[in-house]
């Protein structure tokens, strides 16, 4: 049943959608539609404060129709399937939508189940997860509850939404635990699947001083692959060649799900022929391989950049002028350098703030502080100048 037809689609109004559909229409396109099932627009990075005790899960959600831009057609449904073959996308409710080209952003799949017992676990006796809005302030509640015992952070493997956030609420609860004058009471474990705790070497130190200074005992590649919630265990195995699996006991666990491209897109003829299955675009131009009016960014594109919103940012201009040339019949020349960057607040003052690009240089919006170091001024970014750029300038076209 065709519907309608747009000569730009959208799917998905998240940080990606939004961007790129205000800055179409700022372009001088007037047909643009975004599909977008939910009520809410959320502020995702806000929610490891909101985890920390240091803002409200409310100041991180605001009604969708308040971020739809002006002009933009909003499809409120979930999209179900492509055929880009044949230029249209049908919804769950089976309504077909054909499009001139196609922006394909519907964010990554948050997969609780790919951890033994996470899902059951979630929410109650000490488990918690930053990765959901209403989970959250649940976190802080348990954080804000523990006076001894043993406290356990973990990140999965695989590409995940933000890399540093499950580091991050394990620096958070320290510094608070710290100021409550119970830190030395509390075990804290950090348990990671990567060799270091970042890919920059030069960063990597200063977290391993970070940790240090709190205590932590890191765990490198190694990740949480169950959790035995009656016994307050989980179940750690190794990731690397060496190492050997073992278990730790919880009082507070902070889990972080196993993450991979929404399971439609897998099966679509957009995604890559690898397990992850992200939508398959050319990482500079984000245009797709095989159908040249489809393009993708944020966290679904096979893009190799950090899955964040601060990639979104440097991806939305790159793709929006690509759109525009490739209507005109002209060349693509716009080419999205990989830029991502990692805001990691180690403690309720002060925050690291790495910006690289694809081959891991630093790229520092502000040269002279130190990119390797946490400085006391970048908190107040995370805090307020970062949300009052995503909601003010980057989801009006404007940044
Ligand atoms: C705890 C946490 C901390 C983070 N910290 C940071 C940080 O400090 N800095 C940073 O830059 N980034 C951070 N991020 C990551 C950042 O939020 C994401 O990278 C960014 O939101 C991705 O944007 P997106 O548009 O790809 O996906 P999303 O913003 O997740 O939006 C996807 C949208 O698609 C919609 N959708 C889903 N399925 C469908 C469908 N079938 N049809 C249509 N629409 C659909 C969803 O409802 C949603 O609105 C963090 C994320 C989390 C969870």
């Amino acid at each position: 049943m065709t519907l309608a037809k747009h000569q730009i689609l959208v799917v998905g109004g998240g940080t990606a959608g939004i961007s790129v559909a205000a800055r179409l229409l700022r372009r001088g396109y007037s047909d643009v539609a975004v599909i977008e099932p939910s009520d809410t627009h959320y502020y995702q990075p806000l929610w490891t404060l909101v985890g920390g005790g240091q803002a409200k899960a409310s100041t991180t959600a605001r009604p969708e129709a308040s971020v739809m831009p002006k002009g933009a057609t909003w499809i409120k449904n979930a999209a179900a399937t492509v055929d880009p073959d044949n230029n249209t996308v049908t919804c769950a409710d089976g309504a077909d939508y054909e499009y001139d080209v196609l922006v394909v952003c519907p964010g990554i799949q948050l997969d609780w189940n790919r951890t033994e017992g996470l899902s059951d676990a979630l929410g109650k006796d000490g488990v918690s997860s930053n990765y959901r809005f209403d989970l959250a302030p649940r976190t802080w509640e348990f954080i804000r509850n523990v006076r001894s015992g043993t406290a356990v952070f973990a990140m999965p493997s695989g590409p995940i939404k933000c890399a540093g956030a499950p580091q991050k609420i394990a620096y958070l609860a320290s510094d608070y635990w710290r100021s409550q004058g119970v830190l030395k009471d509390i075990d804290v474990h950090l348990v990671v699947p990567t060799p270091r705790l970042f890919g920059i070497p030069a960063i990597a130190d200063n977290l391993d001083a970070v940790a240090a200074d709190y205590g932590i005992t890191v765990h490198t590649n190694a990740e949480v692959t169950a959790i035995d919630a009656a016994a307050h265990k989980v179940g750690v195995t190794a990731c690397g060649d060496s190492g050997s699996d073992f278990m730790l006991p919880y009082d507070v666990l902070h889990a972080v799900p196993r993450q991979s491209a929404p399971d439609w897109i897998k099966s679509s003829p957009l995604s890559t022929a690898d397990a992850g299955g992200y939508v398959e675009i050319d990482k500079h131009t984000m245009q797709h391989v095989r159908y040249p009016n489809v393009f993708s960014l944020g966290d679904v594109g096979s893009s190799p950049n950090s899955k964040t919103g601060a990639a979104i940012r440097k991806q939305a201009p790159a793709v929006v002028d690509n759109i525009d040339s490739m209507l005109k019949g002209r060349p693509l020349t716009a080419a999205y350098n990989g830029y991502g960057s990692c805001p990691i607040v180690t403690s309720s003052e002060a925050m690291l703030l790495a910006e690289f690009d694809y081959d891991l240089n630093l790229t520092p919006s502000f040269p002279l502080l130190d990119p390797t170091k946490p400085h006391r001024g970048y908190w107040y970014l995370k805090k307020y100048g970062l949300p009052f750029m995503y909601w003010n300038l980057m989801l009006k076209g404007l940044a």
